[in-house]
């Protein structure tokens, strides 16, 4: 069942509190290895894929579709794994900060990346809704990726390497 994210309501999970104490357990190492794993994997993928066509470039804008607006993120509070406590946004439907591909982060204070997620707080709505929901704009139809058939191990290792892909281009421009 979908639910629409302006309706959502959603019990927010903490995990390993207070975050500053919080001593890494062997799962976590090994989170951590599996990430850096996936992450060289990924790299090496994408030093050998051919420079973005233009068309690629739009399909990728396509995917990602428009931006989130600051209302529909939950702002959280993220213990690394290098051990730094640091803030970030997710989709405020979503009741813990690291699920799927969302498990780690690149860390501002150590340039750690990535850095897994280790312990969480939710902290508060990044932003208040509008005053009044407007007459929705209607969206332009969205064409749906064949995404149901896939398995969810090929939609994260897709996904994670559109991030790559995206960080790749960033980092060019
Ligand atoms: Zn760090």
């Amino acid at each position: 069942m979908l639910s629409t994210f302006t309706d959502v309501e959603v019990e927010y999970l903490c995990h390993g509190v207070p975050l500053a104490d919080y001593q890494p357990t062997k799962a976590d190492h090994r989170r951590q290895q599996e990430a850096v794993r996936t992450h060289e994997w990924v790299q090496r993928q994408v030093a050998k894929a051919p420079p973005w066509t233009e068309e690629r470039r739009e399909r990728m804008r396509e995917l990602l579709g428009p931006p989130i607006p600051p209302w529909e993120l939950q702002r959280w509070r993220l213990r690394l794994y290098c051990g730094h406590i640091v803030e970030a946004a997710r989709i405020r439907k979503s009741p813990r900060p690291d699920g799927g591909v969302c498990d780690k982060e690149a860390c501002p204070e150590c340039c750690l990346d990535p850095s897994v997620i280790v312990a969480f707080e939710p902290l508060g709505p990044l932003a208040d809704p509008p005053p009044k929901k407007r007459s929705q704009k209607p969206s332009r139809p969205s064409r749906k990726p064949p995404a149901d058939r896939r398995s969810k191990a090929e939609l994260a290792a897709e996904n994670e390497a559109l991030r790559a892909e995206l960080q790749a281009l960033r980092d060019q421009m």
